[in-house]
Formats: structure tokens, C-alpha cells, sequence
């Protein structure tokens, strides 16, 4: 299992989702205005650190509980 960091700067926050997690899936790993980044990460720890790195809020993923 690993982790996706959904970062947004338009709307300012971070999200951390399992790999699995239909959100993802949704928005297919691409934004139309290019605001979103992704980054994948083998732990939910590096996942963490990472979004805490861009100084962003972050938040976990309601859908998929990425922290559990
Ligand atoms: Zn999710």
C-alpha cells in the first residue's frame, strides 16, 4: 500500500489518500487547470512529511482514512 499527496495551491491544501482511493481515481491523476500536483509516497509517514514540507494545511482524505 502506498500514498498519494493530492497538493492543491489554487485552494490551498494538501491531502493525503491511500493509493486505493476512489477520490483519486476520479479526478483520474490530473487537473484541468494544472493547479493540483500528485506525488506518491511508499509510507504514510513520507506522505506526511512531504505535505508538511510545502507549508500548506494538510488534511487526510475523509473517503479513504489515509492516516489509519
Ligand atoms: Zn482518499
Amino acid at each position: 500500500m502506498s500514498f498519494i499527496t493530492y497538493e492543491n495551491r489554487a485552494n490551498p491544501h494538501v491531502t493525503i489518500h491511500k493509493e486505493s482511493c476512489n477520490q483519486l481515481r476520479k479526478h483520474g491523476g490530473k487537473h484541468v487547470n494544472n493547479q493540483g500536483k500528485y506525488e506518491n509516497h511508499l509510507t504514510y509517514k513520507d506522505a506526511l512529511q512531504y505535505a508538511n514540507s510545502t507549508g500548506l494545511p494538510v488534511k487526510d482524505c475523509s473517503f479513504c482514512n489515509a492516516a489509519n
